[in-house]
């Protein structure tokens, strides 16, 4: 059997002459860069996440990026964040000219631990990125109540999380704004490249969208330099038709998540747990091997049978080459090293079958010599 981690296609042909009509739609009007379909896009985006705005971007990176500028973020201030994440999180910060300062996680949920958050503010920092890795918000009440306390902002990366709700609230109005991916895999994936930035803020929002077009005012008119990160037209069209889907698929996740708790109850790993109060979005399905098993060796055994799993993540931000500039040294954050040395993640997505799941239970008892 061969089970994708992510299957795109089964839920292409399941929802293909919306998809179709929408693409087709786009050709003949000639609507590729901005115009009505990212504009309305962007409406039903903000809806969705009970927002008063949403910019359609580039990617989830691009929104970082402008999330951060339109905040006023840049050389000399610091951004604590987490290090076991996306290398796009750490890099949109230092894309600024500005200092990542990352802070352990937390070893149930894997997000930033906010009990370690206080030591690492310094006069310098300016914000506060927490993650919602996997899908899970953050503990965001007591980020906010670190943040409001020194007057930090706080820029979610919801990048995994479209959908997901913290005591009621979507992400996305659980800082001051929140930035999306909508690279294909992600719970909302377009068909190519594709992100937003939600506020609730008017002149964040307002600034978002002058960044992302060159810092127009008007067709001919520059208010100041800006960056080619606009979402297209395609791409908005597609999301357009996928968006009302979501919390659909979103509730297919969460039932094969319970399922799969069911199948691993007395195996030597640890399924995801989430804080009271969360709905978590499952976008990775990720569990944690007891100590003694060997991650990578189960990876490929998986892999050899067919199975698409995953590592998320198996190098933490600050162990990056790329990162070695921050003189950081192993032992420095060691529940994400830990974490990023017992973790994968199993195919999910709502249409996983029983029969595909039990597969995957199947081979990793195998592996687990179970
Ligand atoms: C996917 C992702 C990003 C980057 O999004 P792109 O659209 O690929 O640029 C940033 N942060 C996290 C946590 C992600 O998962």
């Amino acid at each position: 059997m061969n089970i994708p981690l992510v299957d795109l296609k089964t839920q292409y042909q399941n929802i293909k002459p919306e998809v179709d009509g929408a693409i087709q739609r786009v050709i003949d009007n000639t609507s590729f860069i901005m115009g009505k379909e990212v504009a309305q896009f962007e409406k039903a985006f903000a809806e969705f996440c009970e927002a008063k705005y949403a910019v359609g971007v580039s990617s989830g990176t691009g929104a970082l990026f402008l999330a951060l500028l339109a905040h006023g973020i840049g050389p000399g201030d610091e951004v604590i964040t987490t290090p076991f994440t996306f290398f796009a999180t750490g890099e949109s910060i230092s894309q600024v000219g500005t200092r990542p300062v990352f802070v352990d996680i937390d070893p149930v949920t894997y997000n930033i631990d906010p009990d370690l958050i206080e030591a690492a503010i310094t006069p310098y920092t300016k914000a506060i990125m927490p993650v919602h890795l996997y899908g899970q918000p953050a503990d965001m009440d007591r980020i906010n109540a670190i943040a409001r306390e020194h007057g930090l902002i706080v820029i979610e990366d919801a990048a995994q999380a479209h959908g997901s709700r913290y005591n009621g609230q979507r992400a996305g109005v659980l800082g001051d704004s929140a930035c999306f991916s909508f690279y294909p895999s992600k719970n909302l994936g377009c068909y190519g490249d594709g992100g937003a930035v939600v506020t609730n803020d008017p002149e964040v929002a307002e600034r978002v969208a002058k960044l992302r077009n060159h810092g127009r005012m008007t067709k001919y008119e520059h208010d100041e330099l800006g960056y080619g990160h606009r979402l297209d037209g395609l791409q908005a069209a597609i999301l357009g038709v996928k968006l009302p889907h979501l919390d659909d698929w979103n509730a297919g996740r969460r039932d094969r998540a319970a399922r799969y708790a069911d199948l691993l109850a007395d195996l030597p790993v640890r399924p995801p747990e989430h804080l009271p109060g969360v709905e978590p979005v499952y976008h990775c399905y990720t569990i944690r091997l007891e100590e003694g098993y060997d991650r990578d060796a189960v990876v490929q055994h998986l892999k050899d049978a067919g199975i698409g799993v995953g590592v998320h993540y198996p190098i933490p931000l600050h162990l990056q080459p790329a990162y070695r500039f921050l003189e950081l040294e192993a032992g420095s954050f060691p529940v994400s090293e830990s974490a990023s040395n017992h973790v994968l993640s199993l195919p999910i997505y709502a249409e996983l079958t029983d029969e595909q799941q039990d597969y995957v239970i199947e081979i990793l008892k195998e592996a687990l010599n179970r």
